[in-house]
Order: C-alpha cells, then sequence, then structure tokens
C-alpha cells in the first residue's frame, strides 16, 4: 500500500483530498515477555508491516473508515468521553482524550489501511494510537516528542479504551530505528538501538488462531505479579533476584511462585540477548529464545499448543537462529530470527512443520526493522 493508494481510498470515500498521511509500523519482540508492566526489559523492533492513515481535518465530527474493519463510529476530539465510542474508532477517540490535555484538537476525516494482522500479538493498536498520535501533534501543532506521544499512547490505551498494557508497544512503534532492534528498559524509558545482523531475517510467524482470553488471563497475570512482589518486598518484579524469590519460596503459592520464576530469569536473557546480538553469537541468541518460550509455557502459562507447535516447527527448521510466540500470548504469533541466505527452505519447512503437527494453516513473514510513526508526504 502506498500514500497515493491511501489518497485514492480516501477520495472514494470522502470525495475530497487528504492534507496529511500518517504512516505507522507494527512490532515484535525479539526477548522480555510479560517483563513491561514489572519496570523490566524487553527487545522490540518496528516492522516494515505498517499501516497507513489519511485525513483531512473537518469542521463536523471526526468521521473514520477503515479498509480492514469498515465504519467507525463518529465523535468530538475535543469532548468524546470513554464509553461513548464502541467500535474500532475508540482508539483515534482515545488519542483524541489524551492529546487534547496538551491542547485543543481539530476534528478529522480519515481512511486507515493497514498490512498488520489485527490481534495477532503484532499491536495494530499501538499503531493505530501512534499514527493518529503523529496526525494531530503535527497539525495542530503541539510538539510532542515520539517518547511522549508515546506515554499517551498508553494512557489511551488504559485510561479509555480499558486494556492495561504497558509501555513496550507504544516505545516501539513511535521509537522505531530502520535496521535496529531495541533495548528497552521500561522503567526509565531508556533505549539502546542494536542493529539486527545483515545475515539475518526477522519472521513473523502465524499461527491463524487468534488470541483467545486475553484480556481477562492478562489482568491476572498482572495483578499475580503484583502479589509476587508485595511477598518479596519489592517495588516491581523487575528488583527481585532468584535468590530473594528461592528464600520466600514457602511464603507463596506454587502460581505465584511459577510466575516470578518466569518472569525474574526472563530480565536477565534481555540482557543477555543485546550482548549475543552484539557479538553476532547466534547460538546464544537461539538458546536464550528458546528458554524464554518454555518459560512462557511452562511457568508463565501463556502459550496453547499452536504457539508450541509452531515454535517447535521453527526450532526444527533449516536456517533457524531462533524462535519464540511473541506478545501476549493464547494464540496470535511466534517470532523468529532465521538466516536469510535459507529464509525459503526455514518458512517451508516450518509451516509443513506446523500442518504436521496441528492440522492448521500458518503464515510466514520475513520482515525488515522499520521506522517508527511518522508523518509521510500526501
Ligand atoms: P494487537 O494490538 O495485538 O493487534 P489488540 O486487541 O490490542 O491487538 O488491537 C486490535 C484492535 O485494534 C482491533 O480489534 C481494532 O479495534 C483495532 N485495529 C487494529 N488495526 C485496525 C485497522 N486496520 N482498522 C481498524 N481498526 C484496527
Ligand atoms: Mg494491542
Amino acid at each position: 500500500m502506498t500514500s497515493n493508494e491511501i489518497g485514492e481510498l480516501f477520495v472514494e470515500r470522502f470525495a475530497q483530498m487528504p492534507t496529511l498521511v500518517a504512516a505507522a509500523p507494527g512490532r515484535i519482540n525479539l526477548i522480555g515477555e510479560h517483563t513491561d508492566y514489572n519496570g523490566g526489559f524487553v527487545f522490540p523492533a518496528a516492522i516494515d508491516l505498517g499501516m497507513l492513515v489519511a485525513a483531512l481535518p473537518t469542521q463536523g465530527p471526526s468521521e473514520m473508515y477503515s479498509k480492514q474493519t469498515g465504519e467507525g463510529a463518529p465523535f468530538r476530539a475535543n469532548t468524546v468521553e470513554k464509553d461513548e465510542c464502541k467500535s474500532w474508532s475508540r482508539y483515534p477517540a482515545g488519542m483524541a482524550w489524551a492529546l487534547r490535555e496538551i491542547g485543543p484538537l481539530d476534528d478529522l476525516l480519515a481512511v486507515v489501511d493497514s498490512d498488520i494482522p489485527l490481534g495477532s500479538g503484532v499491536s495494530s493498536s499501538a499503531a493505530l494510537e501512534m499514527a493518529f498520535g503523529v496526525l494531530w501533534n503535527h497539525h495542530c501543532g503541539l510538539g510532542i516528542q515520539p517518547k511522549e506521544l508515546a506515554l499517551l499512547g498508553q494512557k489511551c490505551e488504559n485510561g479509555f479504551v480499558g486494556v492495561q498494557s504497558g509501555i513496550m508497544d507504544q516505545m516501539a512503534c513511535a521509537m522505531g530505528r530502520a535496521g535496529c532492534a531495541m533495548f528497552l528498559d521500561t522503567r526509565s524509558l531508556e533505549i539502546r538501538y542494536a542493529p539486527i545482523p545483515d545475515e539475518l531475517s526477522i519472521v513473523l510467524c502465524d499461527t491463524g488462531k487468534p488470541r483467545a482470553l486475553t484480556d481477562s488471563a492478562y489482568n491476572e497475570r498482572r495483578s499475580q505479579c503484583e502479589e509476587a512482589s508485595c511477598i518479596l518486598g519489592v517495588p516491581m518484579l523487575r528488583d527481585a533476584t532468584l535468590e530473594m524469590l528461592e528464600q520466600s519460596s514457602a511464603q507463596m503459592s506454587d502460581v505465584i511462585y511459577r510466575r516470578a520464576r518466569h518472569l525474574i530469569p526472563e530480565n536477565a536473557r534481555c540482557l543477555a540477548f543485546a550482548g549475543a546480538l552484539e557479538r553476532a553469537d547466534f547460538a546464544e541468541l537461539g538458546r536464550l529464545m528458546r528458554q524464554s518460550h518454555e518459560s512462557l509455557r511452562d511457568d508463565y502459562e501463556v502459550s496453547c499448543k499452536e504457539l508450541d507447535a509452531m515454535s517447535e516447527a521453527a526450532w526444527n527448521s533449516p536456517g533457524c537462529v531462533g524462535a519464540r510466540m511473541t506478545g501476549a500470548g493464547f494464540g496470535g504469533a511466534c517470532v523468529a530470527l532465521a538466516r536469510k541466505e535459507s529464509i525459503n527452505e526455514f518458512c517451508e519447512s516450518m509451516l509443513a512443520g506446523y500442518r504436521a503437527a496441528t492440522g492448521l494453516v500458518g503464515e510466514a513473514s520475513a520482515c525488515r526493522a522499520a521506522d517508527g510513526a511518522r508523518i509521510v508526504e500526501p
């Protein structure tokens, strides 16, 4: 999809030319899963599966159309309140709600087109938030820096949409850099960009199984982590060590113990991954990704048989450096790092292995690390 095509779609819809176009990427997370609401480390990359939004300021209410999901409920950018907006346009409406504290907004006519799969753990929701964020920021001269925009996106998702997500998705979408993954400390919001070696491809391996139970299970995991940190006497699990966990294990249930036993080493794995990527130590990258998957499967219990089968199929395929589930879990996608020179064999073998194990048809997309959300020429 190009900005010309989104322009044509806009003209079809509204019989006027758009004056603004924004682009926003999806994201994968190489390692560091469920750590972002525990003050820990994550290692995402924005990818070249992305979203375009064409827009034109209007006097009337904001009206939105998505090529993927159709018409959204109209809303007034300066007055819309939570619960008023039920359709997918609650994401742009929520961004308006978060942004208007900085300055008054114009309403927008807008058209969305995206090749980020919805609800597969590649963060289509953050892309939608950041695309509208950069549109309003640019058009209304709000002067918001990308990091602050990411925080406002999280505020939208937490306070308006009602999903208690961490900051990783919006930071990756707002601050991604072409060719690089980003080591992100979710407590300080400090980023270290890490070039992805030329000989590697990021492969998004979609199980085709929509996520289920995500919100309730996600919120349950969050409160289990809070319980664990409370017993361990630390502000967040980021601050705990495995020694502390062993010393206090008698004071907690087996479930709480295992949740912490995923999170504490997951932070260490994320740090180790940064070092291994720098040294191009592919064996270590693979080992860490596999450990992360197994820990999410056995201790954190957010995998499912499709994600397990997909990871397993990837591990057994030629050219695989590493693979694991990515995103919140319970369906969605795995992420793999594979050698570019064997990318076709890798994808073919991985999909065949997945199909043999589950009877399901998965999908593999080789991606490149991309830039964050931005205004593009209309
Ligand atoms: P994820 O962020 O992992 O893709 P979420 O459940 O957080 O999954 O967000 C998906 C929601 O975001 C969709 O249900 C829809 O409301 C909205 N969304 C994402 N992409 C689009 C799109 N192209 N058009 C309209 N709405 C979208
Ligand atoms: Mg999301």
